[in-house]
């Protein structure tokens, strides 16, 4: 009896091997499928903006000293324009990369929200001079673990998103708060909003919503690093949206609150 239940157990192990062989088949399979869609995704991506570069800079070298000077201006704003968008995307790939091979490293230090959130809210003041932000940033939140300039990027990205998916004129909110175990950071904007069935998808890689229909240009690549960079310090992110027209969508950052460390900064200041 005791060699059959064995056979038996043999039998199934085999049986459990060659189900987990099949799905891990499947597995690759739908990753390789996956990454071809990203790869055309990514080399439209990038074709695109040099084919403008290029024919602006041909047309430019062709004929340029023919041109009326406003032509000669538009074509190298054209330029100018493109090879900023070619640099963003460069830029959001390798913290993409940086998000997937080394998450090891982003929580190495510590890091006061308050001016992360404050440096994001400086620079998309800058980028988006006409967008009324309003900030809501109390100064005595508990220090939390991560890497200060790429938690930055994920604000920024965020506020970004406000401005490019919201009307002229519609304020962003920007706001900070202690909320139990973690900190929260919340950026909402009176936008185009987001369909229910489509709140989580947007945080996959190169994911856009109605490309098309009016929406802006992405790279489709903000939200994702957003979750990945967001993740890796052990915190959640979300998206909350009515999707009606000019109701706007809210993205909640929780990032948990550290450990205390003797003998930093902020706690020994608190000790006094
Ligand atoms: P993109 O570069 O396209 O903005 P993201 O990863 O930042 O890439 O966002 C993915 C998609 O999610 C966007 O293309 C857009 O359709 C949608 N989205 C992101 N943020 C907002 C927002 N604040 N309001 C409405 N839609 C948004």
């Amino acid at each position: 009896a005791f060699a059959a239940l064995l056979d038996q157990a043999g039998i199934s192990l085999e049986r459990a091997a060659l189900v987990a062989q099949a799905r891990a088949g499947e597995a690759l399979a739908e990753r390789e499928r996956l990454q071809a869609t990203l790869l055309s995704s990514l080399s439209h991506d990038l074709r695109t903006p040099l084919s403008s570069i290029l024919g602006a800079v041909t047309s430019l070298r062709g004929y340029g000293d023919r041109m009326p000077a406003g032509d000669r201006a538009d074509l190298l704003a054209a330029v100018e324009e493109e090879t900023r968008k070619l640099a963003r995307f460069v830029a959001n790939l390798l913290d993409m990369t940086r998000v997937e091979a080394g998450m090891l490293d982003l929580r190495r230090g510590w890091m006061d929200v308050e001016e992360v959130a404050a440096a994001a809210a400086a620079r998309a003041r800058r980028a988006f001079p006409a967008r009324t932000l309003d900030l809501s940033i109390p100064d005595d939140l508990p220090l939390v673990r991560g890497d200060a300039g790429l938690f930055e990027q994920v604000v920024f990205n965020l506020l970004d998103n406000a401005d490019k998916y919201s009307a002229p004129g519609t304020p962003t909110r920007l706001a900070l708060r202690a909320d139990g175990p973690s900190v929260a950071v919340t950026v909402e904007d009176r936008g185009c909003g987001i369909p229910p069935a489509d709140l989580d998808r947007v945080f996959g890689k190169f994911t856009r919503l109605g490309e098309g229909d009016g929406r802006p240009a992405g790279t489709g690549l903000g939200l994702a690093i957003a979750k990945g960079v967001v993740e890796a310090l052990g915190g959640t992110i979300r998206a909350e949206s009515p999707a009606a027209e000019g109701r706007g969508t809210r993205f909640v950052v929780r990032l948990p609150v550290s450990e205390t460390e003797p003998g930093h900064p902020r706690l020994l200041a608190g000790a006094e």
